[in-house]
C-alpha cells in the first residue's frame, strides 16, 4: 500500500466509523457489533500508524485521547456566557411573561422551552467546518481551553457536513450545550468505586465537572460523557430564531434535547412545564427544569441582558425530588469534639438519579420531633446537599410492632463511655480524650482544605495510618517521616504516595496561625473564632492564660466559645500536643502582616451562602471576602448586606427575599470580588 493508497482507505474507514457513530450515540441505534465496530477501528489505527502524515484532525482516532497535560489554558468567550435567572413558582413565570409583553410593547412573540440538563455548560468554536476549541464557561467571560477532553465526546462532531441557512453554509461558528453522564454509566463508575475501597462521587453533575478537568483526556475518554447542544451563533450572519437554531444543529450533527418546544403562549409553555414534570425521570439523565427562552432572535437582541442574565429567558426549576424507602437502623458516628450523630441507614433507593442507602438525621432532638422510628417508612429529600436527608415518617404506613427509637446510652467506641448531654446542646457526646473515633476525625480536620490542608491525609488514609498505630493524635503526624518504610509498603501507596505526603505534611509548617488554632479543634472555634482570637491574643501562650474575661473581651466571641477554650487548655494532653506541634514548627505567633487594611474593597460587609456555586466551593468563596476584608455569617438578618445564591439555594434565599436583603448571583459576586 503507498501513501495514497492508505490515504484513500483511512478516508473510506472514517465515514465509515464516524456513520457507525452516530447511529449509536446520537440515533442510539448501533448498525454493527461492538466486535466489527472494533476491527474497523483497529484497520484505521494500524494504517495511521504506518503512515503518520495522512493523521486528519477530525480522524475518529483523534478522540482517544492524547498526551496529558499540564495545566489548561484559558479562552475569552466571544459572546460572555451569561447564567440564567432562576424562578422556582409558575407565578415567576406569568411574571416573565408580563414582563416580556410590556418591554415588547404588546407586538407578538412565541417561546421556545427545553428540558435543562443537570450537567456542565460546554463552548464549542468551528473554523471552517473542523472543531477548534472546546472551553468550560469558567466566570463567564473566560473557561479552560478543554479542547483535548472534549474530543473524545463521541456525541461531539470533530467536523460537520456542509448546511446552509439562507443560500449561505455554515463554517465558522460557536456552539454551546450541556456534557452530561447518563445515570447509570455514574453508578458504574461508583461501583467500581466503592469495590476498590475509594469514596464514591456525589452526584453525576459534579462527576462530570471533575471529568472535564481531568489533565489526561485518555481519562476522560473512558467516562462516558455526552452532548446535547442548545445554542449556535454563526460569525458571519444571524439565525432568525431558536427553532432555526435547534433544526441546524440537528443538521450539523449534534445532538438535540429530545424535550423541545415552540410554544405560541404562556399557556404551551405552562402545558410543556406541567407535561415534563414526571415524563422526565424516565430520561437516562438527570434533569432539574425547565430553559424557556424568546424564540425571536431580533427580540431576543432587543430585550438584551441586565446584571449578567439575559432579559430574554429564564430557567424555571422543578422542585426538589423525594423518595419513599425503609428505614432500617439508626447508626450513630462520632465526630472530632465527640458530638455522637445518628445517621439514617436506608433501604436503598434511586434518588435524583443516585442510590440512596444513607441519610442524614442531624440529632436526638429532630428524630424526637418528628417522631422517627427504626422500621418506619420515611421520606427522603435531596436538596443542594451532597447528603440527603429523611424529611419524616410515613405514619399510615407504621405496624405496631414499631417503637419508638432510644439513643445509645454508650460510645459506640472500644471505650464505650457513657455519652453525656449538656443543657442548651442538641448533641450527645462522648468526652473521653482517647477515643479512638474522635481521634480519627480530630487528626482529619486537621489536615482538612481549611485547616492545616495538609493534601493525601483524608479520612480512608487517617482510618489507616491510625491502624497500622502510627498516629495516635495530631502531633504524630510530624512524626510520620520516621515511618517512610512502612509507608511506602502500605496497600496501594508505594515511593510516590509516601513522598508526596511527606511532602504536604513539611509544607503544612508554614500555614498561618489562625489556621493552626482553628486546626487544633477546640469546640465551638471556627475559622472566624480562630481568627479573632489570633488578631487579639497574638500568640498561643496569652490565649491558654486568658481568663474567661478576657476572653469573652474580645468582640464576637462569647461565653460557650470562653468556656471552650478554656476547657479545651486545661487537659494537659492538649497542652502537651501544642507543645510539641511548637517544637515540631508550627506557627503558633500572629504575624503582623497578614491585617487586612480598612480600606479593603468589601471591609464591613457581611456575607451569607446558599446553595452551591459552580466556580469555587463555599469556604473558598468564604476566604475570598475576608481576604478583602468582609466576612462571612451564617444566617440572614437586616444587616447582612449580602446573600449570594448559587444552585438549589436552601431557606435562606426565602428570608433574604422576605427581608430585601440584596441578592447577588454567582455573576454578580464573581464581578464584586474582581473588583
Ligand atoms: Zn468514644
Amino acid at each position: 500500500m503507498d501513501l495514497e493508497q492508505a490515504r484513500a482507505k483511512a478516508t473510506e474507514l472514517s465515514q465509515l466509523i464516524r456513520k457507525y457513530d452516530k447511529a449509536y450515540y446520537l440515533d442510539a441505534e448501533p448498525i454493527i457489533s461492538d466486535r466489527e465496530y472494533d476491527l474497523l477501528f483497529a484497520e484505521l489505527q494500524s494504517i495511521e500508524k504506518l503512515y503518520p502524515e495522512i493523521i486528519v484532525s477530525d480522524s475518529p482516532t483523534q478522540r482517544v485521547g492524547g498526551e496529558p497535560l499540564k495545566a489548561f489554558e484559558q479562552v475569552t468567550h466571544n459572546v460572555p456566557m451569561l447564567s440564567l435567572q432562576n424562578s422556582y413558582t409558575k407565578e415567576d413565570i406569568f411574571d416573565f411573561d408580563a414582563r416580556i409583553k410590556k418591554s415588547l410593547e404588546n407586538e407578538a412573540f412565541a417561546y421556545s422551552a427545553e428540558l435543562k440538563i443537570d450537567g456542565v455548560a460546554l463552548s464549542l468554536r468551528y473554523i471552517d467546518g473542523k472543531l477548534q476549541i472546546g472551553a468550560t464557561r469558567g466566570d463567564g467571560y473566560a473557561g479552560d481551553n478543554i479542547t483535548s477532553n472534549v474530543k473524545t465526546i463521541k456525541s461531539i462532531p470533530l467536523s460537520v457536513p456542509a448546511v446552509t441557512y439562507d443560500g449561505k453554509e455554515l463554517k465558522n461558528f460557536e456552539v454551546r450545550g450541556e456534557v452530561f453522564m447518563h445515570v447509570s454509566d455514574f453508578q458504574q463508575i461508583n461501583k467500581a468505586r466503592i469495590e476498590s475501597d475509594e469514596k464514591p462521587y456525589a452526584n453525576p453533575r459534579n462527576t462530570t465537572a471533575g471529568t472535564l478537568k481531568l489533565l489526561d483526556s485518555a481519562l476522560v475518554a473512558k467516562r462516558k460523557l455526552n452532548f446535547i447542544a442548545y445554542y449556535l451563533k454563526a460569525d458571519d450572519f444571524e439565525i432568525e430564531s431558536q427553532h432555526d437554531i435547534v433544526d441546524l444543529l440537528s443538521k450539523l450533527g449534534f445532538k438535540i434535547n429530545s424535550g423541545v418546544k415552540y410554544c405560541n403562549d404562556i399557556n404551551d409553555l405552562i402545558n410543556f412545564i406541567d407535561e415534563w414534570e414526571s415524563k422526565r425521570h424516565d430520561l437516562p439523565f438527570q434533569t432539574d427544569g425547565i430553559v424557556i427562552k424568546i424564540d425571536s432572535t431580533r427580540q431576543q437582541n432587543y430585550l438584551g441582558s441586565v446584571a449578567r442574565s439575559p432579559r430574554w429567558a429564564i430557567a424555571y426549576k422543578y422542585e426538589s425530588e423525594n423518595a419513599a424507602t425503609i428505614l432500617r437502623d439508626i447508626t450513630v458516628q462520632v465526630g472530632r469534639t465527640g458530638a455522637v450523630t445518628p445517621v439514617a441507614e436506608l433501604e436503598p433507593v434511586l434518588l435524583a438519579g443516585s442510590t440512596v442507602s444513607r441519610a442524614t438525621l442531624h440529632n436526638m432532638d429532630f428524630i424526637s420531633e418528628r417522631d422517627i422510628r427504626i422500621g418506619d417508612t420515611v421520606l427522603i429529600e435531596k436538596g443542594g446537599e451532597v447528603i440527603p436527608k429523611v424529611i419524616k415518617p410515613v405514619i399510615e404506613l407504621r405496624t405496631p410492632e414499631i417503637i419508638p427509637y432510644v439513643f445509645p446510652k454508650y460510645c459506640p467506641c472500644d471505650l464505650k463511655t457513657l455519652l453525656v448531654r449538656f443543657e442548651g446542646e442538641a448533641n450527645y457526646y462522648c468526652e473521653h480524650p482517647d477515643c479512638p473515633w474522635q481521634i480519627r476525625r480530630k487528626i482529619e480536620h486537621f489536615a482538612s482544605r481549611d485547616a492545616l490542608d495538609i493534601a493525601g491525609l483524608g479520612e480512608k488514609v487517617v482510618d489507616t495510618l491510625v491502624n497500622e498505630g502510627l498516629l495516635k493524635d495530631i502531633a504524630d503526624i510530624y512524626e510520620l517521616h520516621k515511618h517512610y518504610e512502612i509507608l511506602k509498603n502500605l496497600e496501594k501507596w508505594g515511593n510516590k504516595s509516601a513522598q508526596n505526603l511527606l511532602e504536604a505534611i513539611e509544607n503544612s509548617k508554614s500555614q498561618p496561625f489562625e489556621r493552626v488554632l482553628f486546626a487544633i479543634g477546640i469546640k465551638f472555634i471556627g475559622r472566624g473564632g480562630a481568627k479573632l482570637l489570633v488578631r487579639h491574643f497574638k500568640n498561643i501562650d496569652a490565649i491558654i492564660n486568658a481568663t474567661r474575661d478576657e476572653l469573652t473581651a474580645v468582640h464576637e466571641i462569647g461565653t460557650k466559645m470562653a468556656d471552650s477554650i478554656i476547657k479545651f487548655f486545661s487537659i494537659e494532653m492538649n497542652k502537651t500536643i501544642v507543645e510539641r506541634l511548637r517544637n515540631y514548627g508550627l506557627t503558633f505567633e500572629f504575624d503582623e502582616v497578614e491585617i487586612v487594611l480598612t480600606d479593603a474593597p468589601l471591609s464591613g460587609k457581611t456575607f451569607v451562602f446558599t446553595g452551591e456555586m459552580e466556580s469555587m466551593t463555599r469556604s473558598e468563596a468564604a476566604l475570598k471576602v475576608e481576604s478583602l476584608g468582609g466576612t462571612e455569617t451564617k444566617s440572614v438578618s437586616k444587616v447582612t448586606s449580602y446573600v449570594v445564591v448559587g444552585a438549589k439555594p436552601g431557606s435562606k434565599f426565602d428570608k433574604a427575599k422576605k427581608l430585601g436583603v440584596h441578592i447577588l448571583n454567582e455573576e454578580d459576586f464573581l464581578n464584586l470580588i474582581k473588583g
